[in-house]
């Protein structure tokens, strides 16, 4: 298989399987699949701040990267933030995975900041683990949904950047039509714009797939995290790990299908679900930030008071 532009050897082909690409050649394909991303879906104006969510991951690290090749010709600061969640499950999980991600903060020069859960929040999702009952992964994306907003508004940003990709997005649609949830499906985008007092949040990777992203880590020599974390079940639980399979395998058979399908979500379905009558939010007397209006205090605030052991009612 030999690169359509160069003629050397390729390493993958892209675009429906229809265009074998070398390593140099890909990788300009896949930036300049990533900037057409930010500007069709009016991710990034210029001159803001984006705050990008580094886990250490092969997927947040690539978009680090992305993004701060791409900073200087779109306009746009860059600054990156990762959480040390306190996991450790015998494998050092999230010391080894904030070592990652300041290894690639150094390696791209962007500014940083880590924020350490337990030092910043006095408690830890191994300690949350073991004393809430809900899901460990649930309590975890409480955690880092509200910690990551905080962080980013701290230093500035304007828009929050994560790094879900293209199968991740398949699954949610799948797994939002497989359940029936509009709320859960309405809130599904790529890019979601900054209401009630939250930054914008863009996912400018959710075009690529897993193996575009994973071949440009190792083509650019991306250092990343390969163990995942001792908790990882997929979010939504085993219903949701068959649906990715059954998508992948439906990818392998028809090349094309998982971008057709998120995109023709984002472009002609989601809208539909702009009109859907929205939660009626309150405001949290601790912190300020939206709840939903029959709760006084939001679900962060309550964890964190179990955590400390205060006496105010928990959900
Ligand atoms: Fe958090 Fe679960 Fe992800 Fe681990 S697998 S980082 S606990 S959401
Ligand atoms: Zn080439
Ligand atoms: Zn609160």
């Amino acid at each position: 298989m030999y690169c359509k532009k160069c003629n050397s050897k390729a390493v993958i082909r892209v675009h429906f399987n229809s265009l074998p690409l070398c390593a140099t050649h890909f990788s300009e394909w896949f930036e300049s699949k990533v900037e057409k991303t930010i500007v069709d879906y009016n991710m990034i104006q210029r001159h803001e701040t984006v705050g990008v969510a580094v886990s250490g991951g092969k997927d947040s690290s690539t978009l680090l990267h992305v993004l701060s090749k791409l900073s200087t010709k779109l306009g746009f600061d860059l600054v990156g933030i990762n959480i040390d969640l306190g996991i450790d499950g015998g494998t050092q999980y999230s010391s080894l995975s904030t070592q990652m991600a300041i290894k690639n903060f150094e390696l791209t020069g962007v500014r940083y900041k880590v924020l350490k859960l337990k030092e910043s929040y006095g408690f830890s999702i191994d300690e949350a683990k073991t004393r809430i009952r809900r899901p460990v992964c649930s309590t975890c994306g409480l955690v880092k949904r509200y910690v990551l907003e905080e962080v980013a508004k701290g230093l500035g940003a304007n828009v929050l950047a994560t790094g879900h990709n293209l199968n991740d997005m398949a699954q949610f649609v799948m797994a939002g039509y497989h359940t029936g949830d509009l709320q859960n499906l309405a809130r599904l985008r790529a890019v979601l714009p900054a209401e009630n007092g939250y930054l914008k949040k863009v996912k400018p990777l959710f075009l690529s797939s897993e193996k575009e992203i994973m071949t440009y880590a190792l083509m650019n020599k991306i250092p990343f995290m390969v163990d995942s974390c001792p908790n990882n079940r997929r979010v939504g639980g085993p219903t949701s790990d068959k649906l990715r399979k059954m998508l992948e395998a439906t990818e392998d058979e028809i090349p094309g299908f998982m971008t057709r399908l998120v995109e023709n979500f984002e472009k002609r379905i989601r809208p539909f679900f702009e009109d859907l009558p929205k939660y009626n939010l309150g405001k949290c007397k601790i912190c300020g930030k939206p709840t939903n209006s029959d709760r006084e205090i939001c679900s962060f605030c309550a964890l964190k008071i179990k955590m400390g052991g205060a006496k105010e009612n928990v959900t």
